[in-house]
C-alpha cells in the first residue's frame, strides 16, 4: 500500500472519511503528517492544487528523459530505460510536492 498523500510507503497510518459523515473511501497513509493533511482535507484526495503542478512537472521530467533517449518507440526500450522514466517521474513528483509543501504548508 502507498501513502494516499505523498506515494511513499503507507506505514500504519489511515482515515476514515465515514467515520465523520463524509462519503468517501478509506485510505492509507505514511505519517501523522499525511494524516493531517487528510484529516483537513475532509477525506478528499483529489489532486490538490500542488499535486497538479507536480503532475506537470514530473511529466515534463518523463518527456526530457524520452528525448534523451532519442528512441520514442516504447517497444525498443530495455528494463533499464523503463526503470529509468519510472524513477526520474516518481522523483520529480515527490521533489515538486515536497517543494510545494515546504513553501505553502497545508497546515
Ligand atoms: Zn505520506
Amino acid at each position: 500500500m502507498i501513502c494516499a498523500i505523498c506515494r511513499r510507503d503507507a506505514r500504519g497510518f489511515g482515515f476514515e472519511p465515514r467515520l465523520i459523515g463524509v462519503p468517501a473511501p478509506a485510505v492509507k497513509l505514511c505519517s501523522r503528517t499525511c494524516q493531517n493533511i487528510t484529516t483537513r482535507l475532509k477525506g478528499m484526495i483529489n489532486p490538490n492544487i500542488h499535486e497538479r503542478s507536480a503532475l506537470l512537472d514530473a511529466s515534463a521530467a518523463g518527456g526530457t528523459y524520452v528525448e534523451s533517449l532519442g528512441r520514442t518507440d516504447l517497444a525498443t526500450w530495455t528494463p533499464e530505460e523503463w526503470a529509468t522514466l519510472i524513477d526520474v517521474v516518481i522523483t520529480r513528483f515527490q521533489d515538486s510536492l515536497r517543494t510545494a509543501y515546504a513553501e505553502d504548508p497545508p497546515f
